[in-house]
């Protein structure tokens, strides 16, 4: 078994060092677990990247800019773990989220050992992603970045996947909370000057014909009901966030 703890695939993402720091203290044997500094030049530049988005420049190339050359030499350790961790933070309000691109069988199998609220099943960036190269691939959006409920959390959470192998043995206590899974198909695009209206939060079903987005008395209608997901996250600049369309847990099960 060897498991690739990745962190500051995005440089500005900071809570990954601390999460490190954290699990470190478990002490487990180094040939089971490893540490990677995804995008260290961003980190010490202190941007979130160099040339473009290293989360949508997989599988990379070989000849390309500078995060898809860095994209095509991380591809290699990425594949040849059996599970990729990768630590982030958002400024959005998305919360406690675990992102996967793909729910298989084994997948799904980690995910129930965490039981997080919710799993966004990213089907818009799907082969772009650093995960999308794992055997199992998860991705840690719990919050912000100095947050330190946050970071207890994903220290919390990779405990409960460490338990779940058998690497420690500290048992948790199962959670109560219920798992919402969504699968999340399309980027929403924002249209130059247009604001997302006040009433729209990450998770609260949007309805078909709904105002979603003003400029002015101009108004975006949902064309089909939608979940938001990822909205309000300051880095994007052309899309508000995803389209999600929630996974009814009798399709998955
Ligand atoms: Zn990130």
């Amino acid at each position: 078994m060897k498991i690739l703890l990745n962190i500051l695939t995005h440089g500005d993402e900071r809570i990954g060092l601390k999460v490190v720091r954290e699990i470190q203290k478990l002490n487990i044997d180094k040939k089971i677990l490893f540490v990677q500094v995804a995008n260290k030049k961003a980190f010490k530049s202190k941007k979130r990247f160099i040339e473009q988005d290293l989360n949508r420049s997989f599988p990379g190339k070989k000849n390309g800019n500078y995060e898809e050359r860095l994209a095509y030499k991380l591809s290699t350790t990425i594949k040849s773990v059996n599970l990729v961790l990768d630590i982030h933070s958002t400024r959005s309000e998305l919360k406690d989220a675990i992102i996967v691109t793909k729910l298989d069988g084994e997948t799904l199998k980690y995910v129930k050992a965490i039981q997080p609220k919710y799993v966004l099943v990213m089907n818009a960036t799907k082969n772009n992603a650093l995960i999308s190269q794992a055997k199992i691939g998860i991705a840690f959006e719990y919050g912000k970045d100095n947050d330190p409920n946050v970071l207890k959390k994903i220290v919390q959470d990779i405990k409960r996947v460490f338990y779940y192998i058998s690497l420690i043995n500290v048992k948790l206590h199962k959670r109560k909370q219920i798992t919402n899974y969504f699968n999340v198909i399309s980027e929403i695009k924002k249209p130059r000057g247009y604001k997302l209206l006040k009433k729209i939060k990450n998770y609260k079903l949007v309805y078909k014909g709904e105002a979603f987005a003003c400029r002015g008395d101009n108004y975006l209608i949902a064309e089909e009901d939608f979940y938001p997901i990822l909205f309000g996250e300051k880095n994007y600049k052309n899309i508000f966030g995803f389209m999600g369309k929630k996974l009814e847990s009798r399709k998955i099960f």
